[in-house]
């Protein structure tokens, strides 16, 4: 084993576009699946009220009783919230529905920003987060709460752009945000990177936003596009990662790439930091 690989254990990274419909979540399954594919033990955790990531892998209502509500208040340890998905080296942290009362519950909390921080870092559970290279994040569709304890506990953010008309304008406002808890409460705290989906080759809007995001931001887009793919939607109400679904399809075979690039660009973050 080289020196990066030992460093790299239990890097969080929050998948966050305050958009909904962008692919956060098909991002969070399919990347998860690719990175466990390849043998990277992953934690995916639903930070969505909507569950769609739960419910994308399968965990039925019954195997929600422990959930990233719970943790996020305190009352269950990461131990007790993960669950196995039956995909090897794939396990989820799920959501309920309880998620969308957080702010409420936490309104009076001065930490409340560090909840899932404290959580996921803390020394409580250290060694249960070193057990897994990967903890994807998905958050919910704005900037809200919970969209900031994601990025107040993680390393680095994956932005999903859409290939649409405003990306850009809603890309830049997510930057600033990113910034803001990097000078607030998370210095070490980095873009990982921000990947194209939906995108259409027989559209020409697809490409000029990709000229555009690629001109304005280089190097911070990856080289990987995620295409519309029909069998990317198809997959969660088969309740399987698209991966398992079709994994010769096109979207899945980018999913591999990105897991892939992904990769790279970990281990030069961690040389360059060395
Ligand atoms: P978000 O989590 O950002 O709200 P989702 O990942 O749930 O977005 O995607 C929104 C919808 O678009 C879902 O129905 C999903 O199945 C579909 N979808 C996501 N990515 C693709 C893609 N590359 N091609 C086709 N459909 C997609
Ligand atoms: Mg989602």
């Amino acid at each position: 084993i080289d020196s990066a690989d030992r460093y790299d254990r239990g890097q969080i990274i929050a998948i966050a576009n305050q958009k909904g419909g962008v692919g956060k979540t098909t991002t969070t399954i399919n990347l998860g699946t690719a990175l466990a594919a390849v043998g990277r033990k992953v934690l995916l955790v639903d930070l969505d009220p909507q569950g769609n990531a739960s419910t994308g892998l399968g965990i039925t209502g019954d195997k929600r009783d422990m959930n990233t509500f719970d943790l996020l208040m305190g009352e269950a340890s990461l131990n007790d919230v993960r669950t196995p998905t039956g995909i090897p080296n794939l396990d989820i942290a799920p959501a309920t529905t309880d998620l969308s009362s957080i702010d409420v519950e936490l309104y009076r909390d001065s930490n409340r920003t560090r909840r899932l921080r404290d959580a996921l870092r803390g020394s409580g559970d250290r060694q249960v987060l070193e057990s897994y290279d990967y903890i994807l994040i998905d958050c919910p569709p704005s900037l809200n709460l919970l969209t900031v304890n994601a990025m107040v506990a993680a390393h680095s953010v994956l932005v999903p752009l859409q290939c649409e008309f405003f990306a850009l304008e809603g890309l830049s406002q997510l930057l600033v945000t990113i910034r803001e808890i990097r000078q607030s409460q998370n210095p070490e705290l980095r873009v990982q990177g921000v990947v194209l989906t939906m995108y259409d080759r027989r559209n020409n809007l697809s490409s000029q936003v990709e000229a555009d995001v690629r001109e304005n931001l280089r190097d911070m887009i990856y080289d990987t596009v995620i295409p519309r793919n029909v069998r990317l939607s198809e997959a969660p109400s088969h309740a399987i990662p698209a991966l398992i679904y079709d994994h010769t399809c096109a979207g899945s075979i980018a999913y591999q790439k990105l897991a892939a690039e992904l990769l790279t660009r970990e281990h030069d973050a961690l040389r360059a930091g060395a």
